[in-house]
């Protein structure tokens, strides 16, 4: 797209002025006539048709711009067309477009290589996937192996997937479709001090009563059945919760002393999104597995993975892992994958956000959160946050109730609207709107984005009780 003149290139290259109305009837028309939508009734939606994107801005074919707060699925990290990305899959397209898995790859290994270079402790081995879901399915198999149990010990409040253990796994409304699942999986509670389950005061209350919890929840599952623990480190669709001091650490320990695995899904919160590249660094916790994919390369191609310890890996030194998928570290998709990190490194990705979370959004969304009576709670880290609507500040009962229709229920459709027609797509869940842009996202944006949320959040007001 030419932003001056509001002109996009379609697939054969041809230039079209915005608005297009053509050919926003066509991309409609085919869509609502074939395409079957994840996670929605098909009749009731209505997909917004997009002509163009460029940094933290997508066009529609009427020519309105949105700034993306959302980064698509939190993936966008490095914004759409950047340049360095779109070259990377051009010149390796241009060269050796695809290679199986059990043959070595030059760009394969060069991004296996910077992920050990970046994970913590001994975690220096990758097995690809090609998405965050298989990711998790994978890790999950890898720890039975190693463990000889099969139990697996995931979050209520969490999201790991949609295929059929990660989904399982997950501890939001999602799974119930897929229930009962293969009874191997236990959900326990974990730390949220504004909902807290024991009626916590304080942060370090809060984890200390979480941790003696999830020892009861391993205790009572029979600790030698359990295989794994799996844990967000920073629960991002379910809330944008950030763990309490001592929390990770405590299930560190836990997972030690009971001979459980501990996995860690960074698939939303690995590669900067909290300006680090995996969020456990910030935690100075060394896990069994990290599971990634999304920010591993912006989304530009389906990749994910999981990062390995030594002593899992060596397991598997003389006795084969059982398990692959053909597109497992597809060339296409790991060039922007080393292409993110020459990016991040040149840029300063990991500093910006941090400098931008900490001085701009977070002291601004305690502005907002101090302004609207609706707003219960704000919290979140790096470009990470979450903002939670309530109908009752005291009691804190929520906007809207849990799993009320999804995120378009009445009043936070009304609030998704509001920040649409100002030009900012926004991430709404449950009773949450979340900020999540790309991490290239200039300074102006985000102050602009933010703006627009305050005014957008007098609609949330309207329906405080
Ligand atoms: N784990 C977490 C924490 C996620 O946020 C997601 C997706 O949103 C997944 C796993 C699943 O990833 P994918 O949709 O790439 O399979």
């Amino acid at each position: 797209i030419d932003t001056a003149t509001a002109v996009y290139a379609d697939r054969h290259g041809a230039v079209h002025a915005l608005p297009d109305a053509a050919a926003d009837a066509q991309v409609r028309a085919d869509d609502r006539a074939h395409v079957f939508h994840s996670w929605s009734a098909q009749a009731l939606i209505d997909p917004l048709p997009i002509a163009a994107g460029e940094g933290a801005t997508f066009w529609d074919y009427h020519g309105n711009a949105y700034l993306d707060f959302s980064s698509q699925l939190v993936n966008l990290n490095l914004g759409h067309q950047h340049p360095d990305l779109v070259a990377a899959i051009q010149q390796q397209a241009g060269r050796l477009a695809t290679i199986q898995p059990s043959m070595a790859s030059d760009v394969r290994g060069e991004l296996a290589r910077r992920i050990a270079e970046v994970a913590p402790g001994d975690l220096d081995k990758v097995f690809f996937t090609n998405g965050g879901a298989d990711a998790n399915e994978y890790a999950v198999r890898m720890a039975r192996a190693v463990t000889g149990r099969r139990k697996v010990l995931s979050m209520y409040r969490s999201y790991h997937g949609g295929t059929a253990t990660a989904i399982s796994l997950t501890g939001d409304p999602r799974r119930w479709a897929n229930e009962p699942s293969d009874g191997s999986v236990a959900h326990f509670f974990g730390p949220y001090e504004y909902r807290s389950a024991w009626g916590s005061t304080s942060p370090e209350e809060e984890a200390q009563r979480a941790l003696a919890h999830l020892e009861q929840v391993i205790v009572l599952e029979g600790a030698s059945t359990v295989a794994a623990l799996i844990l967000e480190t920073v629960v991002g669709t379910n809330g944008v919760l950030v763990p309490p001091p001592g929390y990770l650490e405590g299930v560190r320990a836990l997972c030690d002393k009971y001979g459980i695995v501990y996995i860690a899904d960074e698939v939303m919160v690995g590669f900067g999104r909290i300006g680090e590249w995996f969020a456990v660094n910030r935690f100075g916790v060394t896990p069994d597995l990290i599971t990634f994919a999304k920010g591993v390369n912006s989304g530009y191609a389906p990749l994910g993975g999981v990062v390995i310890s030594q002593k899992i890996a060596s397991h598997f030194d003389t006795v084969a892992f059982m398990g692959g998928l053909t597109y497992s570290g597809h060339p296409l998709a790991c060039a922007p994958g080393v292409a993110t990190f020459e990016v991040f490194e040149r840029d300063g990705i990991l500093e910006r956000v941090r400098d931008l979370g900490e001085r701009v959004v977070g002291p601004r969304l305690r502005e907002i959160a101090a302004k609207h009576p609706s707003v219960g709670e704000v919290r979140g880290v790096g470009l990470f946050w979450a903002i939670e609507l309530v109908k009752d500040a005291s009691t804190r009962e929520p906007l809207v109730p849990f799993n009320a229709a999804g995120a378009d229920a009445a009043p936070m459709g009304a609030v998704a609207a509001a920040c649409k027609r100002a030009g900012l797509w926004p991430f709404v869940h449950f009773n949450r709107l979340h900020v999540a842009p790309p991490l290239v996202i200039s300074e102006e944006e985000l102050v602009r984005g933010l703006d627009i949320i305050d005014e957008a959040l007098t609609v949330a007001d309207g329906y405080v009780t």
